[in-house]
């Protein structure tokens, strides 16, 4: 009804200003796929037997006592409760208010990070922190799916099947993909101060414009197109995990251009594309200097993330 409500308000209120919207379609049950409760306490409840000596209920005006898995303690006060339906699984996803901050100790150091393919990220210590060789395994058993849809009948119940089948992959994929990022994005965070990261809208546009060019190994090595998306999409995820542990820890996160810090010489300066001989090695065609691809790439965003934060502190 809220939904309802909201459509007929921003339908009449254009009319009012003199345009001609559409009129509202209707929306049948398989169109959405939550249900917001804006205020805990109406129409909601979290936690609505706390008194329980095992489990956590949930209750729902309609339906209700529901009971959740609890898979976290819930920290600071809960604000809007959503119930949200993924496949065959069901979700209760809370917001909050006054959410205490952890702020973690200061140990002085900072930190480059390339996001690549071999490894998601790469530190410019030269550790590898996520290698999503599952997603992988992963992305084989969907295209396989997916191809197994193609050949189904419309209409048919064996199609329903398969449909359910692939979501269920996508769904696998979003959870291994989210773990990867919460894992590597803690590590970092527990270890520096100053974390660099590369601007990843830069990114996608010189890796789409030139990627051939910019990048050939990358490109070589993300064979399909379900990798490849699989791997976009988790570099997006990464960094969507990375700023806000890093804004509950009081860490300082820095964004840098990322062109041509793949064939410039972390040591020397030299910028030119036979730098990079292969998509793991990196070896400087002026001074000599040898190291890994990712490492050297990473050493590199270090530095241009120093030079920009510096500036901003001189000005
Ligand atoms: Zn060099």
């Amino acid at each position: 009804m809220r939904r309802l409500d909201k459509a007929f308000r921003a339908f009449f209120a254009r009319i009012r200003e003199g345009h001609v919207p559409g009129f509202p379609r209707f929306k049948g049950r398989g169109w959405f796929d939550t249900v917001e409760w804006p205020k805990d306490g109406d129409g909601c409840r979290w936690d609505s037997q706390p008194g329980h000596p095992t489990a956590t209920f949930v209750r729902l005006q309609g339906i209700g006592h529901v009971r959740a898995h609890r898979h976290r303690p819930v920290r600071g006060r809960v604000k809007t409760i959503s119930i949200k339906r993924e496949g065959s699984r069901w979700y209760v996803i809370l917001s909050c208010d006054d959410v205490p901050a952890e702020t973690l100790p200061a140990t002085g150091a900072a930190v480059g990070v390339d996001m690549g393919v071999a490894s998601l990220v790469t530190t410019s210590d030269g550790d590898p922190l996520a290698n999503p060789r599952h997603l992988e395994a992963s992305a084989g058993r969907l295209a396989a799916a997916q191809r197994a849809l193609a050949c189904k009948k419309r209409g048919s119940k064996r199609r329903r099947k398969a449909v359910a089948r692939v979501a269920a992959l996508h769904a696998k994929v979003r959870r291994q993909r989210l773990d990867t990022a919460h894992k590597a994005a803690l590590t970092l965070v527990r270890g520096y101060d100053v974390i660099v990261h590369e601007d990843l809208r830069i990114a996608n546009m010189t890796r789409s414009a030139a990627g051939a060019i910019e990048r050939p190994g990358r490109n070589v090595a993300a064979k399909s197109g379900l990798n490849r998306s699989i791997l976009d999409a988790g570099w997006g995820v990464f960094l969507r995990v990375l700023a806000y542990k890093a804004e509950s820890a009081g860490r300082e996160l820095i964004a840098v251009d990322p062109r041509n810090t793949s064939r410039t010489c972390s040591r020397c300066g030299h910028c030119a594309k036979d730098n990079r001989l292969t998509q793991a090695e990196f070896a400087c065609t002026t001074c000599g200097h040898t190291a890994h691809a990712d490492v050297n790439a990473a050493t590199n965003i270090l530095r241009a993330g120093l030079v920009l934060r510096d500036a901003a502190e001189a000005a």
